[in-house]
């Protein structure tokens, strides 16, 4: 692998770690709780985002922070989509997909996969 660019793959997840533990920090503090036992993320497959370096992102970044104790947890959502001439829906592990795999239809549309959500988060 080509460092130079896993570095930027990185920069880019640290920047993404950066504001979501700042979301998370400003939600507890605004609510009163010390400490985050662990946060839940939801992270599309298709939305260019490495979990792996998500989570060695993570691991540095919470140091300082109130979810130092804390532990990230990542769902990957697949790749899905609707076709709009058969109404069929699927899913596919290619973040481009270009035809119905049922009907051949190029009127696809991708619906989930982009997705990027905190979507729990555990306090103490
Ligand atoms: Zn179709």
């Amino acid at each position: 692998m080509d460092l130079g660019c896993f570095q930027g793959q990185i920069m880019h997840e640290a920047s993404i770690i950066m504001s979501i533990l700042d979301t998370v920090t400003h939600q507890c503090q605004k609510e009163g709780y010390h400490s985050i036992s662990s946060i839940s993320l939801q992270i599309g497959k298709a939305s260019g985002i490495l979990p792996d370096a998500l989570l060695f992102a993570f691991d540095i970044a919470k140091a300082e922070t109130i979810a130092r104790d804390a532990e990230l947890i990542i769902d990957k959502v697949p790749i899905g989509g609707i076709c709009s001439k058969c109404n069929k829906e699927f899913d596919t592990d290619e973040a481009f997909i270009f035809e119905c795999p049922y009907c051949g239809s190029d009127s696809v549309k991708i619906t989930r996969g982009y997705e990027m959500n905190i979507i729990e988060m555990e306090v103490d």
